[in-house]
């Protein structure tokens, strides 16, 4: 996980959002390899191994989108996401994550945030890795893009991006071409993907 990203934590607990405190064990540069994520309100601690913060064990997944479910070209993706520039984080939920080096080539300057990868996606100075089965561990309105992999095409996982966007920016839901999700508004829709944008701040439910 890349240090800069412990500023957008947010602990999983039934509580209101709060800033979480990270201690570095192993660094790589600017990565954490091994440390532990303390939250002040409720005390509990989550642990970052081989660079992947834990705040759980994984979700279910569709089991339709199988292991490895098609992705769109990276190029198409960062495109919907209608970036103006360099900066900030787009978030990658499930099997989007392994989007992320392909996005980087079109998203210069973006770091990117896995939530709860599939297999064989490790975290590189471009990618944070974080897993949690019950929502995205980050803070409301820090996200400059979401993109949802087939796997975690839920409902849920839509509500998820509504919070974590910044308002006026976009989520692209992949393997879906229908969504009615608080807080978005329906952009596009075509072969396999909706594209939805915040359009109002939507409250954690938590
Ligand atoms: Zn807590």
């Amino acid at each position: 996980m890349f240090i800069e990203v412990a500023e957008m934590l947010r602990c999983p607990e039934p509580h209101e959002e709060s800033f979480c405190v990270v201690a570095p064990e192993e660094m790589a540069g600017r990565m954490i390899l091994r440390g532990v994520i303390g939250c002040p309100v409720c005390r509990t601690e989550f642990p970052i191994r081989d660079g992947v913060a834990e705040f759980g064990s994984a979700p279910q997944r569709a089991p339709e989108s199988g292991g490895s479910p098609d992705l769109p070209e990276a190029e198409a993706v960062a495109a919907l996401l209608g970036l103006g520039g360099p900066g900030g984080y787009v978030v990658l939920v499930g099997a989007a994550a392994s989007l992320a080096e392909n996005l980087a080539e079109w998203l210069p300057g973006v770091h990117f945030i896995g939530i709860n990868p599939t297999a064989g996606v490790s975290a590189s100075p471009i990618l944070s890795l974080l897993v949690c089965d019950r929502m995205v561990p980050l803070r409301s309105s820090m996200a400059r893009g979401v993109v949802i992999g087939p796997d975690l095409a839920t409902e849920f996982w839509v509500g998820e991006a509504a919070r974590i966007l910044l308002r006026g920016l976009r989520v692209v839901v992949l393997g879906r071409e229908s969504c009615q999700v608080a807080g978005l508004g329906e952009l596009a829709k075509g072969t396999g993907m909706w594209v939805g944008e915040k359009t109002a701040s939507v409250a954690s439910g938590r």
